[in-house]
């Protein structure tokens, strides 16, 4: 519980368990750096679009680099539209059609 805060910094979603992430990646030398409180789909999402190099080589170490990427752009669109106590496992919507 060293630093905890409901509030995403990427998405802006407040209400939401948040984990660090290292802006630079602590491999290149981010240990020391600026971090982010990220919620969970937040930052899945980034380790999902990018590798550790790929948000070093793309400058991607700063919030607001993160949050003008087009890719980062649209995802964050789409899950501010989430409400934040669900935590959605994909894009599609979820059918839970047809009990047994
Ligand atoms: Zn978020
Ligand atoms: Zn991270």
């Amino acid at each position: 519980m060293d630093r905890y805060n409901d509030r995403c910094e990427c998405c802006g979603r407040s209400g939401v368990k948040t984990t660090i992430h290292h802006l630079t990646p602590k491999e290149y030398g981010g240990a020391n750096l600026p971090t982010a409180l990220l919620c969970m789909p937040c930052h899945k999402h980034i380790h999902h679009l990018y590798t550790n190099k790929q948000l070093v080589d793309q400058g991607l170490t700063t919030l607001s680099a993160l949050q003008q990427d087009p890719a980062m752009r649209s995802f964050i669109r789409w899950i501010r539209k989430t409400p934040p106590g669900s935590i959605p496992k994909s894009r599609k919507s979820r059918n839970v059609r047809g009990r047994r």
